[in-house]
């Protein structure tokens, strides 16, 4: 019975370790994210500044294809003002030549207006690449560090990993399936000492038939306050 029990304490000793190198290991998490959420927000802006830029190059372009089209207009109606015959004709085709004339003096200041709007967004798209570059930068250093201290983590994690199911061969099988589940139900300690009289991890007082019977026999019980295993500490 001893020996089961100083099994199971070693057992258990690896996993308060564990434990507490996975806690460790979460609490890098926090400070990935808070890096993350920074550079999301630029990236983000940058995408909107990057999509404002896009839509002010398809309008420039529509409107110079326009503008292309109408002076095109233009030189037909200058070609066919030649061929007219009477009067009426030649007025119809100057009232004609004048109507495109502004439409392509509206779209032209138009043009002047996106070419504007377009430079101001490809400034704020370039503020916006250079901001991105440099919270990368500033970055660099701090996510080197967190993944440096989450790789050696990691191997401390698995070498006590290994530890841990080499020393878990020694406990019977059923005594450790049980430790197991209480372990995973309380994501602490399983097993507890008594505490004179008591159960050490919830103080309820135990029976003193089976207090001898963990004493005398080196037997682990189980508290029927909370659940954890008892043993009889010398
Ligand atoms: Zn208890």
């Amino acid at each position: 019975m001893q020996q089961e029990l100083e099994a199971l304490l070693a057992v258990q000793a690896d996993d308060m370790e564990i434990h507490g190198l996975e806690e460790r290991l979460a609490a890098l998490q926090p400070r990935l994210k808070e890096l993350d959420q920074r550079r999301t927000r630029i990236a983000n802006e940058l995408e909107r500044a990057q999509v404002l830029v896009t839509a002010e190059e398809k309008k420039q372009a529509h409107l110079r294809e326009r503008i292309t089209e109408h002076k095109a207009l233009i030189d037909r109606n200058q070609a066919q003002m030649d061929a007219v015959k009477t009067m009426r004709q030649a007025t119809a085709a100057v009232a004609q030549m004048e109507e495109a004339r502004r439409i392509v003096a509206t779209e032209e200041s138009e043009l002047v207006a996106i070419n504007r709007r377009l430079e101001e967004a490809r400034a704020a798209l370039h503020a916006h690449q250079g901001a991105l570059e440099a919270c990368e930068a500033e970055q660099s250093d701090a996510r080197t560090e967190v993944a440096a201290e989450q790789a050696a983590l990691d191997t401390e994690l698995s070498t006590a990993r290994a530890k841990r199911s080499d020393k878990a061969k020694h406990v019977p099988v059923p005594l450790l399936g049980k430790y197991d589940k209480i372990r995973l139900r309380r994501r602490a300690q399983a097993a507890w000492a008594v505490k004179g009289t008591a159960c050490g991890a919830c103080d309820t007082a135990i029976p003193m038939q089976r207090r001898n019977q963990m004493s005398n026999h080196g037997g682990i019980d189980v508290c029927e306050a909370c659940g954890v295993l008892m043993y009889f500490a010398e």
